[in-house]
């Protein structure tokens, strides 16, 4: 096995503090794979894929996610509950108790990696972690450094992934026992009590977010993104569960990448990653073949239920309805390598939601466009457990809240700048529910979403004639009346729902909603963006 023997590489442990014996080096993952199942900390699913649970957390916990407080972010961070301070001090005694209890753990395995596609950005960095898989899950997730890269190889931040390390909250400064930590000054993200892999992603996605638009004057955005034949490049931005990954996931265009973009000044969309990591919720193949296929050895499974005979069984919730895979993005066809496109053409804002009030697809003017991304709308659905439930509105900021240390203003004006220098076209998609709310309507066919996807890019929306569009009397958005593939009903939600009362109840209570959330940004909106919201209300 290659244990550690590099010298140089030796000693750079050591300034860590990390004095292990057995250090697992640039393992490849199919050695990952298989110390995983030697281990017993996973099994092989019939296709030869790894499968892993990843304990009490299946998914991030926004409420355990600080930042240092210190010199480099006190006066840049918006502060507050998605961003919240914690000391120097105590960073750097839970960080030495961290290190204490890497060294005292069997193994730990160390992989050298980088974000960022682009020359230019590129930002090295090392996941130190005590999970064989969670190493695994980093090498699927960034991007893969070259022989020749790896011998000179100078981390810039460093992921520490501890899961089985207990913070103690009344000594240590945290909420509870799990904490993801970002030091800007040491260049450290500190992770503990969770084996949920995307606080490992998620921990570099909130330091570049930082990082790109102070130090780079670039918009780092949560967004897919991928490239048609005509080398137009498209962006999706969404909240958790809207589409992102399953709609940028297209075999008609080149996928540049699933969740973590920045736009640089020269109009060109980079992705920081080399890996996706797709829900798997009723996943199937017949729906979504690309991401279906993608899942084979390599890929590593989280939190799914297998058959008698080993297959997945996407079905089964029971462990968390946030089942994932992360695969390297050569798991699929077609990509653009690298995952750099230009020539940005259209931005889609997802929304999923569950008061089936916003139509499957509107198009926004530039007001809009600055005024839904600072709101950040989608729903959450509550539990399947207790019978009816009422969905919730949720407001994310930039669509993405929790990875967005500064200001949303800042991320919003960026936005704004750039939509203008580049004249995109900018559409709000609902990919939630239709003809009634959760409970009464269903979820939007997904191929019907993509058909609508596919007549935007194509400009066989045909907006440009005003008897081919209607506007939205709530929200002022302008929705077609006609796309090829999809029937004309379901381009009008109030059509839809066979029931303008009920409809328009609806739609009042979510433009209160938008009215409600937008109060706390008012102060940072021009008059411009605040004409962009919706136009009618219930009092
Ligand atoms: P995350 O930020 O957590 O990665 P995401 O935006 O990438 O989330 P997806 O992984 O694409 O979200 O999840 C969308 C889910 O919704 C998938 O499970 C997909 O199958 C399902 N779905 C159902 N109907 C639609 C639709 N009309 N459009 C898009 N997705 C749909
Ligand atoms: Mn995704």
């Amino acid at each position: 096995m290659n244990t550690l023997n590099i010298k140089n590489k030796e000693t750079s442990l050591r300034n860590y503090g990390i004095i292990n014996d057995n250090i697992f080096y640039q393992l490849h993952p199919d050695q990952l794979h298989q110390i995983t199942l030697e281990k017993g900390l996973g099994v092989e699913t019939s296709n030869r894929t790894l499968a892993v649970n990843t304990g009490e957390f299946t998914g991030r916990s926004p409420k355990d996610r600080f930042i240092v407080k210190d010199e480099t972010t006190k006066d840049r961070i918006w502060w507050g509950s998605i961003n919240i301070p914690f000391e120097t001090e105590k960073f750097d005694k839970l960080y030495n108790k961290v290190i204490d209890y890497l060294n005292n753990v069997n193994e730990v395995y160390v992989r050298d990696c980088y974000a960022c596609s682009h020359e230019d950005y590129r930002t090295n960095i090392r996941v130190i972690s005590e999970y064989p898989w969670s190493n695994m899950f980093a090498f699927n997730m960034f991007i893969v450094p070259n022989e020749n890269e790896i011998q000179n190889f100078k981390p810039e931040w460093t992921v520490i992934n501890a899961p089985g390390f207990m913070a103690n909250a009344e000594l240590d400064g945290t909420r509870q026992h799990n904490f993801a930590i970002l030091n800007f000054t040491k260049k450290v993200v500190l992770i503990g009590g969770t084996g949920y892999t995307g606080e490992i992603k998620k921990g570099i996605f909130s330091a570049l977010n930082f990082i790109l638009p102070v130090e780079k004057n670039t918009l780092p955005m949560h967004c897919s993104a991928n490239v048609g034949n005509a080398g137009d490049t498209a962006i999706f931005f969404g909240l958790s569960g809207t589409g992102k990954t399953t709609l940028s996931t297209d075999p008609n265009r080149k996928l540049i990448g699933d969740d973590e973009h920045g736009w640089t000044k020269d109009n060109s969309v980079f992705n920081f990653e080399g890996g996706c990591y797709a829900k798997v919720i009723n996943l199937s193949k017949e729906n979504e073949p690309e991401i279906y296929g993608a899942i084979k050895k390599g890929a590593l499974l989280e939190n799914v239920i297998l058959n008698n005979d080993r297959s997945v069984n996407f079905g089964d919730t029971s462990i968390t309805q946030n089942t994932r895979v992360s695969y390297p993005i050569q798991h699929i066809e077609n990509i653009m390598q690298p995952s750099i496109g230009k020539n940005v053409k259209n931005i889609f804002f997802l929304t999923a939601d569950a008061f089936g009030v916003l139509p499957p697809i509107s198009k926004l003017t530039p007001s809009q466009a600055a005024y839904h991304f600072i709101s950040g709308y989608t729903a959450k659905v509550a539990g399947t457990e207790a019978g009816v439930v009422e969905p919730e509105p949720s407001f994310s900021a930039c669509f993405g809240a929790p990875f967005m240390p500064l200001h949303p203003a800042e991320y919003g004006k960026m936005l704004s700048q750039k939509m203008i220098e580049t004249g995109v076209n900018v559409w709000l998609v609902n990919t939630g529910w239709t003809g009634g709310p959760y409970g009464i309507g269903t979820r939007m066919k997904l191929k019907y979403t993509r058909a609508m996807i596919n007549a935007a890019l194509n400009g066989e929306l045909g907006l440009y004639s005003y008897d081919k569009y209607h506007i939205h009397s709530v929200f002022g958005v302008v929705q077609p009346r006609e796309c090829p593939g999809v029937p004309s009903s379901i381009l009008s939600p109030r059509t839809n729902w066979n029931n303008d009362n009920a409809y328009y109840r609806a739609a009042f209570k979510l433009s209160n909603a938008f009215r409600e959330n937008f109060k706390k940004f008012e102060a940072h909106a021009s008059e411009e963006i605040r004409r962009g919201g919706p136009q009618r209300f219930a009092d």
